[in-house]
């Protein structure tokens, strides 16, 4: 494999053109004047999915209508001179446009590596939101309504006053490998036999992100590492973490599965997963996942069957 001292730069949801312009959310009179704006361009939301257009994949954008302002539109930001800002179509939102045209609707598990840098970081930005209204409907502290300000960057609670903003959740994920470079892989409860990917968990209060990964393996698989790397990291907002990515050594090869945990956790050599991919014994996970990318790198290469974790 190629080792590199860098990190993953072009990781397909840390992409974003847009400038997320703060001061235009707390200014009240910009915020009208941009949903006035002819060239303001309104990405709707329906559920977790968005509009996507084909060849090349992008997203279904609009200009502002007049009772936008009354379904609390999002303010993005801007790029290239142009405003973006999104709405939700469901709960009460406004209705779509119409569908005279190939566009689909789909997540962006699906669709964000195929998006260009600009259309990948507003559907990032705007998922992570819609995930983070759709839990915050109620104040923490007291249990009353919260409500929306600072063009979707704020809620205040009707009672107390209390400000609540976007949260992040950090998680790690790491690609752990023995004294042999073989990768540890594993398969989750929930999932299908064959599926694989590299171990992660989140980031407890109070914890180093480091710690936080030697205490995942060792919960995990009884493992205790070392030689920890920092890889990259990208915002993963179903609903709302950041992953952060680490290579991550071992002497030890025994492994003890924490079965309230795991189903199966294995070391694999590369030819170990290259016969099983092309066998269609093993499915990893999906291209635009940070996961996929920290096997692409020790794999040395795009992984059979899958093109290239990095967007085009
Ligand atoms: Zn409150």
């Amino acid at each position: 494999m190629s080792a590199t001292d860098e990190t993953f730069l072009d990781l397909a949801l840390s992409r974003s053109r847009v400038d997320r312009l703060a001061r235009v959310r707390t200014d009240d009179t910009e915020l009208g004047a941009v949903l006035r704006r002819e060239g303001t361009r309104v990405l709707e939301l329906r559920g977790d999915t968005a509009a996507v257009l084909p060849s090349p994949t992008r997203l279904r954008l609009r200009a502002p209508r007049p009772d936008d302002a009354d379904h609390q539109p999002w303010f993005l930001g801007r790029d290239d001179g142009l405003d973006y800002v999104a709405v939700t179509l469901d709960g009460g939102g406004a209705a779509p446009a119409p569908s005279d045209d190939e566009a689909t609707w789909v997540g962006l598990r699906e669709v964000g590596a195929e998006l260009d840098d600009r259309d990948a970081g507003l559907l990032t930005a705007a998922t992570a939101l819609r995930a983070w209204h759709d839990r915050h409907r109620h104040c923490p502290r007291c249990g009353a309504p919260t409500e929306v300000l600072q063009g979707g960057w704020l809620r205040r609670c009707s009672q107390d006053g209390s400000q609540h903003h976007p949260r992040t959740d950090p998680a790690v994920i790491m690609a752990v490998t023995d004294p042999d470079d073989r990768l540890l892989l594993a398969t989750g409860i929930p999932w299908p036999e064959g599926r694989l990917s590299v171990l992660a968990g989140f980031v407890e209060a109070g914890e180093s992100l480091e710690a936080a990964v030697v205490r995942e393996v060792e919960e995990e698989v009884g493992v205790r590492v070392e030689s920890l790397t920092y890889r990259g990291n990208q915002p993963w907002p179903f609903p709302g973490s950041l992953m952060l990515a680490f290579r991550a050594r071992t002497a030890q090869t025994r492994i003890v599965v924490q079965e309230s945990e795991l189903r199966s956790a294995s070391w694999y050599t590369r030819d170990q997963l290259r016969e099983g991919l092309a066998e269609g014994r093993y499915t990893l996970p999906s291209r635009v996942s940070i996961a996929h990318r920290l096997i692409e790198e020790w794999f040395g290469g795009p992984l059979p069957g899958h093109g290239p974790a990095v967007p085009r």
